[in-house]
């Protein structure tokens, strides 16, 4: 019988991570099969998804050794192959983040595909098709002119080949030399395709409504399609298929959207390049903007990176050319000017070491929030922790809200006086009487954003709208928003306005394009100014710039109210550099000062890092593993061209019970990092099984980390 068979496949198949399978496993086939073929594969005792990666005429079906091959179960022939282009990134996605090429490939399908069998998705394909009509009328939403900085940035995208950086300030009108540059590249192609990229499933609805609007009156209805993990699995599945037969001609999506199947591939635009979120956290651990610029370099298409903070690393990237440095590879457009009359909001800076001991809210802008308030304007007071408070302590002994399973407390969360751990999820009602000494007097320490909304509206209170009625204050963070479609109608009542001041985390900073918020307040950011973390401050002063960017985007609405857009940071460092160059709004010369430093220590974008992390039961096993790793690399050939730092703990030391661990490497060069680390792997696998490996639960390569 397998004698028939003719071909061996190489398939690529999601392996359970760390097991010694190898990237790819062959099958036979009576037939051959194209690479990129969906093909349906056992593996063990199921049936699972894989892709074909590559096809050869075998002898009797069997492989070099003369094992003979399992069948392939079922080809998917009803969809067209996986691209070429598409195989190639999954497999350098795979090499450059240490993972193997069936894990990042099948990440990389939508989850329901993995279920349907061939009839399954013959039948999905047939009503995805009649689901599909072009409405052919005319171009509905109108496109206001572009302004004079749009216009000369469309030009330099019109001209040349980038990779684009467009820095533009907030309200700069980023979105609509988005939107112009897909118009361009899908009309001078009847087949074009274009990737819009956002960092936040909740920044997506906002920009879907106006892509339609733009382009589904000429393109169809199907034109544009979301991917993100909001989606149910159906919708995600129907978004894919759209963009797999090149039916949908924008994808609009997260970060996951990097991996769509887009076979005629135009132009990628990544807005708000900056945005850590771009970075995956769990398993293949990519950026999804760094491989959105590969991508498009392998595939012949534009990118265009857009923020009014970029990355230093891009800010780096795009430098201009001097006398001694041939400049970077990215072409740098600016956009300094916002549109219309209005002007970015003015800083203030509240010195907090001139306020009475432990004030929350200084009365200077507790007076400006019921001015605004009674001028029938929005206010939005962010604060970067959800809850009531992070801690509840008993004032007669030492208890404080600790996680039993991390080193951590949980945060008191009053509205539904429940104790929750914020890392691993562990929830208690709150406890009538300390646990350890029996007092009935527990209180919150310190304050979350729940806690924050209740007492604006305490001090609020007397403040009248100019309609008469009360102040309206509403609440955004994850909390608030857990419910489906929470955060859409929470969002829907800010733009309607229906509140009046909006409390929340740095959810709400980013991207909104609110119209009637005049006035911007960070209560508490001083934490970041003295992180451990390196990457704090340029994530601070994005945030802020961002937060500052909602505030007074209608300039016209602004000077018929006769006010004028503010924003107020509370801080015990007014005298900080960073808050300097704020007040300024000059993002180039925080930047340049950064690069400085970065320089002087070596650090990214100067010097290429990786982590390797353990996970295991006692935090001795974690960094035992990781002193084995470390001496196992500096016998490589890599190593001199590498520097390696100790094991340390993580911040977070201990979540859910496990104890983590990491190792710092880095490199002047990306290439002999990239070496050493490929070296590195077969030898971390086999370190799992020798005593050292002992009691490690698991262990994980994170490359251009953004945490350190
Ligand atoms: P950014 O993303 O740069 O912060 P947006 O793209 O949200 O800015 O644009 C800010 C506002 O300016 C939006 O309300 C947008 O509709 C408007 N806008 C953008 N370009 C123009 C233009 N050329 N003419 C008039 N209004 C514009
Ligand atoms: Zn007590
Ligand atoms: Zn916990």
């Amino acid at each position: 019988m397998t004698a028939a068979l003719a071909f061996r496949v190489d398939v690529a198949v999601q392996t359970p991570a760390h097991s010694q399978v190898g990237d790819l496993l062959s099958y036979a086939s009576p037939d051959a099969l194209p690479p990129g073929r969906l093909v349906r594969v056992p593996l063990g005792r199921r049936e699972v998804l894989g892709v074909v990666w590559a096809c050869a005429p075998a002898v009797a079906g069997a492989d070099e050794d003369g094992v003979v091959l399992r069948p392939v179960a079922a080809a998917l022939d009803a969809l067209a192959p996986l691209p070429e282009a598409w195989r190639d990134l999954v497999a350098f996605a795979a090499r450059y983040y240490q993972r193997s090429v069936g894990e990042v490939a099948l990440a990389a399908l939508p989850p329901q595909l993995r279920g349907l069998d061939v009839d399954q998705l013959a039948r999905r394909l047939k009503r995805q098709a009649r689901g599909s009509t072009r409405t052919g009328q005319p171009d509905g939403a109108d496109a206001p002119p572009p302004t004079a900085e749009q216009q000369a940035a469309l030009d330099a995208l019109a001209a040349g080949p980038g990779p684009f950086l467009l820095f533009g300030s907030t309200g700069s009108g980023k979105t609509e030399v988005y939107l112009r540059a897909v118009e361009a590249r899908l009309a001078s192609d009847p087949q074009a395709q274009a990737l819009v990229m956002v960092p936040e499933i909740n920044l997506t609805p906002q920009l879907e409504a106006r892509f339609t609007a733009r382009f589904a009156p000429r393109f169809g209805a199907g034109a544009v399609v979301s991917m993100h993990s909001g989606m149910t699995p159906p919708q995600r599945l129907a978004s894919w298929l759209a963009a797999h037969s090149g039916q949908a001609r924008i994808v609009l999506g997260t970060r996951m959207a990097v991996f769509a199947s887009l076979p005629r591939l135009a132009l990628v635009v990544v807005d708000e390049e900056h945005d850590p979120s771009y970075k995956q956290q769990e398993g293949a651990r990519y950026s999804a903007r760094d491989l959105a610029v590969w991508r498009a370099r392998r595939e012949g298409a534009q990118v265009l990176l857009g923020s009014a903070t970029p990355s230093l690393e891009s800010w780096y990237q795009s430098r201009p050319p001097t006398p001694d440095d041939t400049g970077g590879r990215y072409q740098r457009l600016a956009m300094p000017s916002r549109v219309g009359e209005s002007a970015l909001p003015k800083v203030r800076l509240v010195d907090m070491n001139l306020q009475p001991p432990k004030t929350v809210l200084s009365s200077a802008l507790l007076d400006a929030l019921g001015q605004r308030v009674g001028r029938g304007e929005q206010s939005m007071v962010f604060l970067n922790r959800r809850g009531y408070a992070p801690v509840l302590a008993c004032g007669d002994c030492d208890w404080k809200s600790e996680c039993p399973h991390c080193s951590a407390y949980r945060v008191f969360h009053k509205i539904d006086r429940t104790l929750r751990c914020h890392h691993c999820g562990f929830t208690e009602r709150v406890p009538r009487a300390c646990p350890s000494c029996g007092n009935p007097d527990i209180a919150p320490v310190g304050r979350g954003t729940e806690r924050l909304e209740e007492q604006l509206a305490q001090l609020l209170a007397p403040v009248t709208r100019p309609d008469g009625g009360p102040v309206r204050i509403a609440r955004i963070d994850a909390d608030s928003t857990r419910h489906e479609g929470a955060l859409e109608q929470q969002l829907a009542q800010v733009h309607g306005g229906e509140v009046d001041v909006l409390v929340g985390t740095q959810m709400i900073a980013k991207g909104h394009d609110f119209r009637r918020i005049t006035l911007v307040a960070a209560v508490n950011p001083d934490g970041a100014l003295f992180s451990s973390d390196f990457r704090a401050p340029e994530r601070l002063f994005s945030l802020l710039m961002q937060s500052a960017g909602r505030a007074g985007r209608d300039g016209a609405w602004l000077q018929a109210q006769g006010s004028t857009a503010e924003m107020w940071i509370q801080t015990h460092h007014p005298q900080h550099p960073l808050f300097a160059a704020l007040r300024r709004h000059d993002y180039a010369s925080f930047a340049q000062q950064q690069l400085e430093e970065r320089r002087m220590a070596a650090m990214p974008p100067f010097a290429f890092q990786a982590l390797l992390r353990a996970d295991a039961r006692t935090q001795e096993a974690a960094q035992a593993f990781l002193q084995a790793a470390g001496a196992a690399a500096d016998a490589l050939p890599d190593a001199d061209a590498v520097m390696r730092y100790p094991p340390v703990p993580l911040a977070i030391q201990r979540v859910a019970n496990v104890e983590r661990a990491q190792m710092l490497v880095e490199s002047s060069s990306r290439a002999a990092l990239q070496r050493l680390l490929a070296a590195w792997k077969p030898i971390l696998h086999g370190l799992r099984r020798t005593p050292e490996g002992k009691g490690v639960i698991r262990w994980l390569v994170d490359v251009d980390p953004q945490a350190i």
